[in-house]
């Protein structure tokens, strides 16, 4: 999963680019919830929200690392969610 440093300001453009809705406003900045993010695999093959962030606060989350197969297999969970 990726996530958002506190270099966020809020400029929004991120937020809808997502094909997750894995990205929220939280109590200050953005936030990416790490059980929805599947670093956009399934969807693009580029992360979506890293590519348009103008301040380029979005980084690989150190804590959430996972292999394609994994995110894949996120990816077909929240399909079936859906
Ligand atoms: Fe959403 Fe893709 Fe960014 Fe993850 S990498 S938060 S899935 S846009
Ligand atoms: Fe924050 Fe970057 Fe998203 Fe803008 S694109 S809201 S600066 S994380």
């Amino acid at each position: 999963a990726l996530m958002i440093t506190d270099d966020c300001i809020n400029c929004d453009v991120c937020e809808p680019e997502c094909p997750n809705d894995a990205i929220f406003m939280g109590p200050e900045i953005y936030v990416i919830d790490p059980n929805k993010c599947t670093e956009c695999v399934g969807h693009y093959n580029e992360p979506q929200c890293k590519q348009v962030c103008p301040v380029n606060c979005i980084p690989f989350n150190p804590e959430w690392k996972e292999s394609k197969a994994e995110l894949q297999a996120k990816y077909e969970r929240l399909q079936e969610e859906a």
